[in-house]
């Protein structure tokens, strides 16, 4: 019997069985068999407290018995009001307005739309947008336009939008004065960036100085700061923000993936108060033409307000401090290993490379392979092994994973 579904960024030629899952509780997933699997990578990045958190499943269940979803616009309803108002205290200041979109890759086409509305209502002729050498930012032919090029985005490379490419900064002051000249140009509207962490482009991390640096750059010369947190927020650095490490107030910020705990799909792009008031107007073209069916659903944003109550309630910040060291004291241990090159940590991320090969690395298969005969749910990126727990993870469940990655090591490195 086959299935009929095509699953995500799966060659189904070479990988044709999934396996199935039919339980989530805490770190831990089981299948159909009854296998125990951690799950390292937060289930591509989005568990922040556990798997099937009772608060989260209860605001679930309890919105779902009262208002299943409305039109939003026109329309408000309590549960986004709950999560507005108790996300709100958790920004920079400066972000007074926040719009509902259903994903990370939308949250960052609202974002691009926003900062091209904001300049084209105010009569200004910005519309270029910078972003940084191997930036990711959805699949979506919006976000693969100012995401890094190659292997994904080449059958639709006519279809994207030219960018400004910034180096990544392994040399800060070549990435700064890069953004320094096309800034002076005039034309630029916007930088996007992941701060201090590019994921999908291989856990790559930045020092905060350098998001500090691009943003006096950026406001010097009037181009709005669009801050990717899709991944980097809800804690995974060390911080709720990545920009708190750098005490940066970007003029738009993304977030998604730990906003509902990882339970269910949502997005929210929150913008300056400018920029919400250059679409202002009794003139309706100046309206913010976005919308998608399940904008601001209401079961979703439950969820998501039951998670910001999480946050209150819970010592979460403490758990995240306490992987924090885990992580670095885990990499203390794999940076003595000789297979394995780059070893880094930054709040609840660890990684480091295996061999060599990027991507395509006939060795990220193989990896995969490795990790789930451990029961040990570790997708590397190439040859890039990296963890990304969910923050109920213990000191044991860490060291498991370090000890495989070590193996690992002895094995391919
Ligand atoms: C995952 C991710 C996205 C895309 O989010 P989706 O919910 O998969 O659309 C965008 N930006 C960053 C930084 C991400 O990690």
């Amino acid at each position: 019997m086959t299935s009929p579904i095509w699953h995500p960024f799966t060659q189904h030629a070479l990988h044709p069985a999934m396996r199935p899952i039919v339980k989530g509780e805490g770190a831990w997933l089981t299948d159909a068999a009854g296998a125990r699997i951690f799950d390292a990578i937060s289930s591509w990045w989005v568990i922040t407290h556990g798997h099937c958190h009772p608060a989260i499943v209860a605001a679930i269940r309890d919105q779902a018995g009262a208002l299943d979803q409305v039109i939003f616009a026109g329309y408000t309803h309590p549960a986004a009001e709950a999560f507005a108002a108790a996300l709100l205290p958790r920004l920079p200041q400066t972000l007074t307005r926040m719009f509902f979109s259903d994903s990370g890759s939308t949250s960052v086409e609202v974002a691009i739309k926003m900062a091209l509305g904001h300049f084209r209502h105010r009569g200004e002729a910005r519309h270029r947008i910078a972003v940084m050498q191997h930036g990711y930012h959805g699949d979506t032919v919006g976000t693969m336009s100012v995401g890094e090029r190659g292997v994904f985005s080449q059958p639709y490379d006519p279809l994207l939008f030219a960018v400004t490419r910034l180096p990544f900064p392994s040399d800060p002051q070549a990435t700064l004065d890069a953004l320094e000249s096309a800034a002076r140009r005039g034309d630029l509207a916007a930088l996007v960036v992941e701060p201090l962490v590019l994921g999908a482009g291989g856990m790559l991390f930045y020092p905060p100085e350098v998001l500090s640096e691009m943003a006096a750059i950026c406001a010097r010369h009037g181009v709005l700061l669009i801050a990717d947190e899709v991944m980097t927020g809800w804690g995974r650095t060390g911080r709720f923000l990545a920009c708190d490490h750098a005490a940066v107030a970007p003029d738009i910020l993304c977030l998604s993936k730990g906003i509902t705990g990882g339970s269910l799909p949502l997005a929210v792009t929150c913008c300056r108060e400018e920029i919400y008031a250059s679409h202002w107007s009794e003139d309706l073209r100046k309206t913010f033409f976005h919308s998608s069916s399940y904008t601001a659903n209401p079961i979703a944003c439950a969820a998501g307000a039951a998670n910001l109550g999480l946050w209150r309630d819970e010592p979460v910040q403490p758990r995240i401090d306490a992987i924090t060291a885990l992580q670095a004291a885990g990499a203390a241990r794999l940076a003595r290993h000789p297979g394995l090159t780059g070893v880094r940590a930054m709040g609840t991320i660890l990684a480091a490379e295996i061999g060599a090969g990027g991507y395509l690395s006939a060795l990220g298969p193989r990896l995969l392979q490795f990790f789930a005969d451990r029961n040990l749910l570790i997708r590397p990126l190439g040859n890039t092994v990296y963890l990304l727990p969910p923050y109920c993870s213990t000191a044991a469940e860490l060291s498991l994973c370090h000890d495989a990655i070590l193996e690992a090591a002895d094995a391919f490195g």
